[in-house]
């Protein structure tokens, strides 16, 4: 049976897609911090699904992450590297704190993934990186130059490892959701910030399960067939 680790499983795009991996067939390592909620996911999906409460800004953390789906599941067949926060801010605000805890969870935490887990796919010449980008990666909008930033950071970084990747049988894909109805925005402090998001983004969100079903397709694909780039918008999303 085939294993897949899921960063960001808690809550959002990730717990539907470790919900929906399940269901496919897939053995899940559900990882992130809040370990009650996990652990109430997990006992709801049964044999098939563990947890291991990680921060993915922590390098020991993701090691650990890699070791323990090993020891549980016997191997790693994907990583979804879902796992960011979005407490976007105007640049001359100068939330320094945030802009540092997001290039650390959604830049450093995507590579430190990759990290642990790309040694036994090599060494098995099989393997699948997901990276969940963002539309906000191509498409800026005011107070998101950080988030922007670290969000196509990680699709330069997706490309760069899959052409690295091909002699190795390893895919990578990166996914580039537009709007989706989860607790990503409940970060942002800025009230003018808030006011300014509802105006421009006053169109119906996807659900998190319309994520998880793109992974799952990516995942589907045979082995021959490498889906390098994805973009999901809700269809009322300019
Ligand atoms: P949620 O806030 O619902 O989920 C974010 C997940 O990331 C949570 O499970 C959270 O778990 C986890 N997380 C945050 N910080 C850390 C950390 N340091 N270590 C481990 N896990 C962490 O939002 P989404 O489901 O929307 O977000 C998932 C991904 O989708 C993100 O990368 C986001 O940027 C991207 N995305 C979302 C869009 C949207 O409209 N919702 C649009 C485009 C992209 P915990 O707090 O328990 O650690």
């Amino acid at each position: 049976m085939r294993t897949a680790i899921v960063t960001g499983a808690s809550s959002g795009i990730g717990e539907a897609t470790a919900r929906k991996l399940v269901e496919t067939g897939y053995n899940v390592m559900l990882a992130a911090r809040r370990k009650d909620r996990l652990e109430t996911i997990v006992e709801e999906l049964g044999e098939q699904a563990a947890f291991h409460a990680t921060d993915v800004s922590s390098r020991d953390d993701q090691d650990a992450l890699a070791a323990a789906t090993i020891k549980r599941f016997g191997q790693i067949d994907a990583l979804i590297c879902n796992a960011g926060i979005m407490p976007v801010s105007l640049i001359e605000k100068g939330d320094v704190e945030d802009w540092d805890r997001m290039i650390d969870v959604n830049l450093r935490g995507v590579l430190y993934g990759i990290n642990a887990v790309l040694p036994q796919m090599v060494e098995r010449k099989d393997g699948h990186i997901i990276i969940i980008s963002s539309i906000a990666a191509l498409q800026t909008f005011p107070s998101s130059a950080v988030y922007s930033a670290t969000k196509s950071g990680v699709r330069s970084m997706s490309d760069t490892l899959r052409k690295e990747m091909t002699a190795h049988g390893v895919r990578v894909t990166t996914i580039f959701p537009g709007g989706v109805k989860t607790e990503l925005g409940t970060s942002i402090k800025d009230q003018s910030v808030l006011e300014m998001m509802g105006g421009a983004f006053n169109f119906e969100f996807l659900e998190p399960e319309n994520l998880a079903d793109s992974v799952a397709y990516v995942l589907g694909q045979p082995p021959s067939v490498c889906v390098g780039e994805l973009m999901i918008r809700p269809t009322g999303q300019p």
